[in-house]
């Protein structure tokens, strides 16, 4: 072990948030020992913006709440932490972890269970990457490198502490972890890591539950750098194990979309991690909706059970949260909304809470070279841009040409437009509930059957979803998700 003198790593008090000094400082206070690790350390040597600080101490998740008291909770079974809330913000306390018990891994050696604590050199140990695991006392103005992490930090490497198989093993979604930081930090992979992140290996991300692999997807779109993370899940074969039903490449549209949300994040934009599920999950939306098309079901029908079965098999890799899925189907109704909009709707429609969202989309499919958008994502982008009177002009000149092609298949009176507030109808209806409490809540005998045969292949003659013209439906329900 080395103790390197914080300043040397270029680490000063200044550049710490005062929440995290707090949380140390209390620590210290009280008696414990207390340091900063993880990402915010590697971050701040990086010379880059830490996302947050954890903290790390000898004492007890019980110890560290008789410190905090109200502002401190402890959460996780499997993984116990204190949560301090200190100010606004939330910092991470871990307790020093110790190696786990036999009895609490997997049959293959997952870990199950690791509330068992330990001391600093233990828990050192128990981190993943090298440059994860400095440890960083700001008063005392020191870093503990345990293993030369320093020079890892240096020579840009990724390095796995220990033997990397039995890593892998003991918690598969370190391999995402490892493409993460590589593409993040535009490090190289230490080639024992590279040796064995074999194909096979990567199959044990099939024991990770739905959940935490949406976590981690979330994190992989978010961080800044998916564009360059993206032919590496390809490379590592990662992308089989999250997206089952995506095709491994990378269309314009993709990419695009990949590069548009590191630009946002790189200006400091919010972004959705559901718009970029909206984006993959597109070409499988719309084969779905070509296999409805194509047994007679009627096109609004179509895209919602397409919407539903795409995503219902998505979530047999990464669930997707209700209303991020709700967000997704109604981006991919937004497009049809939006490619053939009516007059009198298109005022409502540019103030629609989903319309950002659904024109981003529509614009990106159109500059990705998709001729089916006919224009219109230009169309909108101009709209946005003119007076109310050009406005109306727009919508005039729009509906003209509308109807003249519609005369070409039946006589229409052109309407002329005003510009008036016009309701639209709700983009999607509620999905399906998913646990029996939900189910029971809301059960309507008169409600028609929604989903497909479930493993998605065919549907017979007589499936209830060929039977059904439009069934009026209680549109009183429908929930929007969260505009982030
Ligand atoms: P960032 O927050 O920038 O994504 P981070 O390194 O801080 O990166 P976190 O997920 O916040 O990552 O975890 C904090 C620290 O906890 C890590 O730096 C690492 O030391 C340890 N850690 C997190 N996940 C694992 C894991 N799966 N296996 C071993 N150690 C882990
Ligand atoms: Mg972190």
């Amino acid at each position: 072990m080395q103790t390197l003198r914080a300043s040397k790593c270029g680490l000063s008090t200044a550049q710490l948030p005062s929440s995290i000094l707090d949380v140390i400082d209390a620590l210290t206070k009280a008696g414990y020992e207390a340091y900063i690790v993880g990402g915010g350390v590697r971050d701040l040597i990086l010379g880059l913006n830490p996302k947050d600080f954890d903290a790390v101490t000898n004492a007890t998740p019980a110890q560290v709440k008789e410190v905090f008291g109200r502002r401190c909770r402890i959460i996780g079974r499997r993984f116990e932490l204190a949560h301090v809330y200190a100010g606004r913000e939330l910092i991470e306390v871990a307790t020093f972890r110790a190696p786990p018990k036999k009895a609490v891994t997997s049959a293959s050696g997952m870990i199950l269970r690791d509330n068992n604590w330990g001391t600093i050199e233990q828990d050192f140990a128990r981190r993943d990457f090298s440059i994860n695991a400095m440890y960083y006392q700001p008063r005392k103005g020191i870093v503990l490198d345990f293993c030369h992490a320093i020079d890892d930090i240096k020579n840009k490497t990724l390095r796995l502490l220990g033997d990397p198989t039995l890593r892998f093993e003991e918690d598969p979604v370190r391999m995402l972890r490892t493409l993460r930081f590589a593409a993040k930090l535009n490090f190289s992979i230490a080639p024992e890591i590279l040796e064995i992140f074999t194909p096979e290996m990567t199959q044990l991300l099939r024991d990770i539950s739905p959940h935490r692999l949406y976590d981690e997807s979330q994190k992989l779109f978010t961080m800044g750098h998916l564009n360059r993370v993206l032919p590496m899940l390809i490379d590592f074969d990662i992308w089989r194990q999250l997206f089952a039903d995506i095709s491994p490449d990378i269309s314009t549209f993709i990419e695009r979309a990949a590069i548009n949300t590191d630009q946002r994040i790189q200006i400091g934009k919010t972004i959705n991690p559901a718009f970029f599920y909206a984006v993959l999950l597109w070409k499988p939306f719309l084969e779905r909706c070509n296999f409805y098309l194509s047994k007679g079901v009627v096109p609004a029908e179509a895209r919602a059970q397409a919407g539903l079965d795409v995503l219902k098999r998505q979530a047999t890799r990464t669930i997707i949260p209700r209303f991020a899925e709700t967000f997704i189907r109604e981006v991919w109704e937004m497009q049809t909304r939006l490619l053939n909009p009516k007059p009198q709707q298109i005022q409502a429609l540019s103030t629609h809470a989903r319309f950002r969202a659904g024109f981003d989309f529509l614009l990106l499919r159109e500059k990705s070279g998709d001729d089916t958008t006919q224009g219109m994502g230009v169309w909108w982008d101009a709209y946005q841009q003119m007076t109310t009177d050009e406005k109306e002009r727009a919508i005039s000149q729009y509906n003209r040409q509308r109807a003249k092609s519609r005369r070409k298949t039946a006589t229409e009176d052109v309407v002329e437009t005003k510009l008036v507030a016009v309701e639209i109808e709700p983009l999607v209806n509620e999905p399906e509930p998913r646990s029996r409490r939900e189910r029971k809540s809301r059960a309507k005998p008169e409600r028609p059957v929604q989903s497909a045969s479930s493993n998605g292949s065919e549907i017979g003659y007589d499936h209830p979803i060929l039977k059904r013209k439009r069934v009026k439906r209680d549109l009183s329900q429908v929930v929007f998700g969260p505009t982030q």
